[in-house]
């Protein structure tokens, strides 16, 4: 095409197309900002929508950069297969939906995430899958609530705030010898902490704007697990339009790079904390898996060979003036998982939808506060933490 082949207005529509580098190849992978693609004839369209030659053709149904991501966790997380969603809620709902129909049952711990909670045991029940809530760190009460038509037990390797540790491979034979899957929510973890799939787990989630992006600043969520059940959550997915965009997918692989190096800091510099914490007269309990007073401490040192996250929770005396104190160090922030230490509260964020009565009985009281450990020198952050509990 030159200059004085068309008018302008047609050399504007159809200009930057031609001259495209091949003589080399970018390092980093290039942000593919493109609603859709085009082909050279039939035969390639066909190829691609057949599937025979798999290749992105509408933004809905997967951008490059998010078919890198879902490669990049399938990896990480050691399953067949992964699909990338515009959130952690988009990739679970489509997920669990896709493993259930109407006139199932699923069993989920009590201890999940809110919306997590909210979905199955508000959203589910309108489409006539029916719920129930165990304590999932109960075998006993998990095998009790089976029933016939159960098909998913659905659990978090780590729950919030509490950091409770389910029995993840004992789940896993459980819901096996009833033929129903277990999925596992590993948001607190992440696969440099614990593989789920490793011990059992069918189904593997994440809200990817915690550990696996790690800066907060990219958005979306994850599923990982067996092909046949990736593959019907996809389907879901498609149709209820939940997709990953194509710069959150690319931000969340910059995060992917470094997820080793920065969770053997976040696990070091919580359990330092812990340890420091659970010494000082002016805090009640610490709540953090690699501490011996950890109800399932036995449980996380097995299943967690190389350090046990970046989280914990401290009961502590006057937590008002102890997050006043760290103004302009840590800050509070109702997410987690970012490099930067942060703070939050979950009796006033996470479960303030539930009655007084029940955060208390779950253990959340007004002082109870939830430190996501960041990856600073760790020196820094006990001098922080402890000169505000002075
Ligand atoms: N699961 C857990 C454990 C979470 O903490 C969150 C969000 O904080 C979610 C799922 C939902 O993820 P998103 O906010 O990406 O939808």
């Amino acid at each position: 095409m030159t200059s004085t082949d068309y008018d302008l207005t047609t050399l504007a529509a159809r200009c930057g197309e031609e001259a495209r580098p091949n003589a080399s190849v970018p390092l980093a992978e290039p942000i593919y900002q493109s609603t859709v693609y085009a082909y050279p004839d039939l035969d390639a369209l066909e190829d691609s929508m057949s599937g025979r030659q798999p290749s992105s053709f509408y933004y809905r149904n997967g951008t490059p950069n998010a078919a890198t991501l879902e490669r990049a966790m399938s990896l990480l997380e050691g399953t067949e297969a992964s699909l990338v969603a515009g959130s952690g809620m988009a990739a679970i709902s489509a997920a669990l939906l896709g493993a259930l129909k109407a006139g199932d049952h699923i069993i989920t711990d009590a201890r999940v995430y809110g919306v997590s909670y909210a979905l199955l045991g508000e959203e589910f029940p309108r489409l006539g899958i029916e719920t129930s809530f165990v304590d999932a760190c109960n075998l006993d009460e998990v095998r009790a609530a089976i029933k016939a038509n159960t098909k998913v037990i659905h659990v978090e390797s780590l729950t919030n705030p509490l950091l409770t540790v389910p029995d993840v491979p004992a789940l896993a034979e459980l819901a096996h010898a009833h033929g129903a899957i277990l999925s596992v929510d590993n948001t607190f973890a992440s696969p440099a902490v614990f593989r789920p799939a490793d011990h059992g787990a069918d189904l593997v989630t994440h809200s990817l704007s915690k550990y696996l992006s790690g800066h907060s600043t990219a958005f979306g969520g994850v599923a990982c697990g067996r092909a046949d059940i990736i593959a019907s959550a996809r389907t879901r997915l498609l149709r209820l339009g939940g997709t990953i965009s194509a710069f959150d997918a690319w931000m969340t692989m910059q995060g992917l790079k470094t997820l080793g190096l920065r969770m053997r800091a976040h696990s070091g510099n919580a359990q330092a904390l812990a340890d420091v914490l659970a010494n000082h007269p002016r805090v009640k309990r610490v709540y953090h898996p690699g501490l011996g007073s950890h109800p399932q401490f036995e449980r996380a040192a097995e299943l967690f060979p190389n350090g046990f996250g970046g989280m914990l929770s401290a009961d502590i005396d006057d937590a008002p003036g102890f997050v006043k104190a760290l103004a302009g160090k840590i800050p509070l922030a109702p997410s987690l998982a970012d490099v930067q230490s942060t703070l939050s509260w979950p009796w006033g964020t996470s479960h303030r939808a539930l009655s007084e009565q029940e955060r208390r009985r779950l253990g959340i009281t007004p002082g109870l506060l939830r430190i996501s450990v960041g990856i600073e020198d760790a020196g820094d952050i006990l001098g922080d933490v402890e000169g505000a509990l002075e």
